[in-house]
C-alpha cells in the first residue's frame, strides 16, 4: 500500500519552534504537516524553565544586545496569546506566575541598585515594597531588594497541548529507521518517504522547515547536503522538593553575568511544587555528578534562604542539552535563527520565548520566496500514527 501527500509545508520537529509554527502557518491557510519521531514537546521545551524573558538576564553583562531588544517584545507577543487575540490562541494554557522576580545575595544590594537604576532598564524592572513580596520572601529573615520583572512564567505542558488541539490529525509519528529523505541532483528535497506497518507514505511539500533541536544536526546530515553547523550547551538542572513550600520564580544575582541561581516551579500533581534550578549551578555542574551536584544545589540553598526547612526535601538532578546554531565560544545567540536551505528553512529558536520570533523570520522567508497558501489540506494523514505529548519527567529525575 502506498499512500501520498502534498502540502504546503512540512515541518520537522515538534518542539515549541515547531508547534508555535504549525500553528501559525495553520491559521494563515497554509496546508501544513508535522512531523515528530519522539514526544511533542518531549525535548528541549518541556524540560525548560518555562520563563516568558523580556531580555534583563542579559543586561546584566552591562550593556543591552541586540539579544535584550529582539527579546524585549516577545512577552507582549505571549500575553495576547494567552488572553486570546494574540496569532495563536494560547487561552487554554496555565500561567505559573504572572511575573518573574531577581534578587541579590548578600552584599550585592547596592550594586545591583545602580544597576536596575540605569537607563538600559527603565520601564523593565520595579521595585518592590516587603508588603507586595510574594508569599516566599514575606519572611522576616529573607534580607535584600526584591524586583519585579516584566517577564512570567508558563506551565509548558500547557502550552504544547493548547498548540496542538485540534491538529492531532496533521501530526505524524515518524521512525527514522524506517524513512528517509530524498533530494534531486541540485540538492532540493524532493520527498520523505515513510514505512508504516507495510504501508508506505510519500509525503511532498513546496518548502520543508527544520525545527528538530538537537535533532537537526543529524536530518540535515540524511538529507545529505552542507547545511549550518550546530552546537550543544550542556546543562545539569537541580530539582527539590520541599512539603508545603511556597512557589519560587526568581533569579538570585550574584557577581557573575549568568545568575547565581534561577528557580521556577512546577506543580508535581500531587499538591507539591516542584523548584527546579537552573543558572550558575546548571552550567558549572556538567562535570558534576548527580550526587555532586545536589551538594552543590544543597549549598547555595541553604546559604540563601537559611529560613527554609530542607529535612523533609527530595533532590534530583537532570542533564539536558540545549541546541543552537554553532557560535563562537560558545556565546547565546542573539535572536531565533533561520537559514534558508535550497527549498527547506533550518532553525533554532535558542529559547523558547523566542518562538514567536522565528515564525516571523520563517513567514518572511516565506513571503520572499513567493510561497503563499496553495495546496489543500490532505483529507486524512495517511496510516501513520499520531505522536503523543510529552510528559513532565519530574518522578523519574526524584527515582
Ligand atoms: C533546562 C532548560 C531550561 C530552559 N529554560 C528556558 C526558559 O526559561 N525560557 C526560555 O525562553 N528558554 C528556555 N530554554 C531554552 C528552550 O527550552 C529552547 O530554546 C526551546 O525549547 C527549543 O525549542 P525547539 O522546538 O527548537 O527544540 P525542542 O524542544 O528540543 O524540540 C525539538 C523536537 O524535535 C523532535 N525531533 C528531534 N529529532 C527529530 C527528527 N529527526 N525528526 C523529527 N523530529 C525530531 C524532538 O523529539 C523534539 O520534540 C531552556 C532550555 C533548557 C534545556
Amino acid at each position: 500500500m502506498t499512500h501520498d501527500l502534498d502540502t504546503d509545508i512540512a515541518i520537522l520537529g515538534g518542539g515549541i519552534a515547531g508547534l508555535w509554527l504549525f500553528r501559525r502557518l495553520s491559521s494563515l491557510g497554509y496546508s501544513t504537516l508535522l512531523l515528530e519521531n519522539g514526544t511533542l514537546g518531549g525535548g528541549q521545551t518541556i524540560k525548560s524553565q518555562g520563563i516568558i524573558h523580556g531580555g534583563t538576564k542579559y543586561a546584566l553583562s552591562g550593556s543591552l544586545t541586540s539579544a535584550s531588544e529582539c527579546i524585549a517584545g516577545m512577552p507582549q507577543r505571549w500575553q495576547a496569546c494567552l488572553a486570546g487575540n494574540g496569532e495563536v490562541d494560547l487561552s487554554a494554557a496555565t500561567v505559573l506566575s504572572p511575573h518573574h522576580y531577581m534578587w541579590s545575595s548578600a552584599g550585592l544590594g547596592s550594586k545591583l541598585t545602580t544597576f536596575f537604576a540605569s537607563k538600559a532598564l527603565r520601564g523593565r524592572v520595579d521595585q518592590l515594597k516587603p508588603k507586595q513580596y510574594p508569599a516566599f520572601f514575606q519572611d522576616p529573615a529573607f534580607r535584600g531588594t526584591l524586583y519585579q520583572l516584566k517577564e512570567f512564567v508558563l506551565d509548558v505542558p500547557s502550552v504544547v497541548s493548547a498548540l496542538v488541539e485540534g491538529l492531532e490529525d496533521r501530526t505524524l509519528a515518524v521512525d527514522w529507521n524506517h524513512s528517509q529523505i530524498h533530494s534531486d541532483a541540485d540538492g532540493k528535497i524532493n520527498s520523505i518517504t515513510m514505512e508504516h506497518k507495510g504501508q508506505r507514505t510519500t509525503l511532498r511539500a513546496r518548502r520543508y522547515v527544520f525545527t528538530a533541536g538537537a535533532g537537526t544536526a543529524d536530518l540535515i546530515q540524511r538529507w545529505g547536503v552542507e547545511g549550518p553547523q550546530m552546537q550543544l550547551r550542556p546543562l545539569h538542572m537541580g530539582m527539590v522538593r520541599v512539603p508545603g513550600a511556597h512557589p519560587l520564580f526568581a533569579h538570585c544575582i550574584g557577581t557573575s553575568t549568568v545568575p547565581r541561581l534561577t528557580i521556577t516551579s512546577h506543580p508535581d500533581g500531587d499538591g507539591n511544587w516542584i523548584w527546579y534550578i537552573g543558572g550558575e549551578p546548571a552550567e558549572t555542574g556538567v562535570k558534576r555528578d548527580r550526587h555532586e551536584q545536589i551538594a552543590v544545589c544543597q549549598q547555595e540553598l541553604h546559604q540563601l534562604m537559611p529560613w527554609i526547612d530542607f529535612a523533609a526535601a527530595e533532590w534530583g538532578t537532570l542533564r539536558v542539552d540545549r541546541a543552537e546554531p554553532r557560535q563562537s565560544n560558545l556565546l547565546r545567540p542573539d535572536a531565533a535563527y533561520c537559514k534558508n536551505l535550497y527549498n527547506s528553512i533550518v532553525t533554532w529558536p535558542t529559547k523558547l520565548a523566542l518562538a514567536p520570533n522565528l515564525s516571523d523570520e520563517v513567514l518572511k522567508q516565506l513571503q520572499q520566496q513567493g510561497v503563499k497558501p496553495q495546496t489543500p489540506q490532505p483529507a486524512a494523514a495517511s496510516a501513520l500514527p499520531h505522536p503523543l505529548i510529552g510528559k513532565p519527567f519530574w518522578h523519574e529525575a526524584f527515582a
